[in-house]
């Protein structure tokens, strides 16, 4: 007969869920788990519940946060007259790394995708175009992946925003510091090579 003993079953099957967690790895975490101290367990637990129950999309820029407003839009010194267009939380958080952009962030939760089924009714598009109308906003970065989805966003939003009388620009593209230009690839050079600035 196998060995199962249903509880840790489940428990490893749980870790088996999470991205880049294989068989292997969600047995060590499962394990690892099983013996914390009844306490650091609760703790674990309460921390996984506490999120899902008091994080929410920020009002005006769908980020995640625990308040009507997040942090960002909540602080006066941010100016409020440049909003950056990310897919993800976690592209603000890269930002917020730099410590170098002092502007506004629009969330959209995900990418114009038709393959996927994804349409721009089911991202935060109008939320994004609402906050356009009062003409406090004069510049609009489009800093999705460059990827087709991110690409195909961007263009998308750029159509409807121009209108509005609102700058549109997009991140530059080019060879990540550290790289070596005999390893990029013929579109990476082009686009580094287009996107040139004098020093
Ligand atoms: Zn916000």
């Amino acid at each position: 007969m196998a060995y199962n003993v249903v509880p840790l079953t489940k428990l490893i099957e749980q870790f088996e869920r999470l991205p880049g967690i294989g068989r292997k790895s969600a047995q060590r975490l499962a394990f690892y788990v099983l013996d914390l101290p009844k306490q650091k367990a609760e703790e674990f637990a309460g921390a996984i519940l506490e999120a899902h129950e008091k994080i929410k999309r920020c009002s005006i820029c769908q980020n995640f946060t625990d308040s009507e407003q997040c942090p960002i839009c909540a602080n006066p010194a941010r100016d409020p007259s440049v909003i950056c267009v990310v897919e993800d939380p976690r592209d603000v958080m890269a930002f917020e790394r730099t410590r170098e952009y002092e502007g506004l962030y629009h969330v959209l939760h995900g990418l114009i995708s038709p393959m996927d089924g994804i349409g721009p009714d089911q991202l935060c598009i109008k939320e994004l175009l609402r906050r356009l109308g009062d003409g406090t906003v004069k510049e609009v970065i489009m800093a999705t992946n460059p990827t087709v989805e991110g690409e195909a966003t961007a263009m998308y939003l750029a159509r409807l925003i121009k209108p509005m009388g609102v700058r549109v620009s997009r991140l530059a593209y080019g060879i990540p510091v550290g790289g070596n230009l005999e390893f990029a690839d013929e579109v990476t050079l082009f686009r580094a090579l287009e996107g040139r600035n004098e020093i």
